[in-house]
């Protein structure tokens, strides 16, 4: 069985890994976009610009029917850099729109808007996946998440001994793992979440692609 890397920036090559390339229309190059592959495509909120948001959802409503585009996203709210937060709410909207749309789950970047986050999946009731890529806070917040039907996916740097996301693998049977932008291998992610799991690479795999199974 093959590892999953749910959430990468990197071309991937390696054998035994199938992991989802993220590309953002807003930076990366229209016509490169992969035909094959697993990719996800969304507008980032870091570079999402609200005026750019008709064509850029026009396009994004073409590319996202390719058969290979697994998910929408990375889209989402981030307190600290892009567009105010109003503009990032339509944007995110607009693409939650699509992707219910055409049936497929979303990769969510979320950065000091948790709350704005629940509001809106309630607010939708969003029935595709939610997938919050990179979690790396408390448990408290990662449960409630949880409880709404958000899922969740850790990299490696949310992997520390006492953390959030650590004391979440040990409390919970279904969440991702992701290499995201960072050098490290996703066999390495897996190894030391089956530590914290305490089970094998193998069934943590298997776990892990049941779970993705099921929205695929
Ligand atoms: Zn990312």
């Amino acid at each position: 069985m093959d590892f999953l890397d749910i959430h990468t920036h990197k071309v991937a090559t390696q054998p035994g890994v199938i992991s989802i390339q993220s590309l953002s229309l807003t930076s990366d190059i229209f016509l490169a976009m992969p035909k094959t592959k697993p990719i996800s495509v969304g507008l980032h909120p870091w570079f999402a610009k609200i005026d750019q948001l008709e064509p850029q959802m026009k396009y994004l409503s073409v590319v996202a029917n390719q058969s290979n585009v697994k998910q929408v996203g990375e889209c989402g709210l981030d307190r600290l850099r892009g567009e105010n937060l109003e503009n990032q709410i339509l944007i995110l909207e607009k693409q939650i729109e699509l992707a219910e749309k055409i049936d497929k789950p979303l990769i969510l970047h979320c950065v000091k808007c948790f709350s704005e986050l629940i509001a809106i999946k309630d607010r939708l009731k969003v029935k595709v996946p939610m997938i919050i890529h990179g979690f790396n806070k408390n448990e408290g917040l990662g449960k409630q998440l949880l409880d709404k039907g958000f899922l969740l996916s850790f990299g490696i740097t949310a992997l520390k001994e006492n953390s959030g996301a650590a004391k979440l693998i040990e409390s919970t049977d279904h969440f991702f793992l992701e290499t995201d932008d960072t050098d490290i291998s996703i066999q390495e992610i897996y190894k030391v979440a089956a530590i914290l799991k305490k089970c094998t690479v193998d069934e943590l795999k298997a776990r892990i692609f049941a779970d993705w199974n099921k929205f695929v």
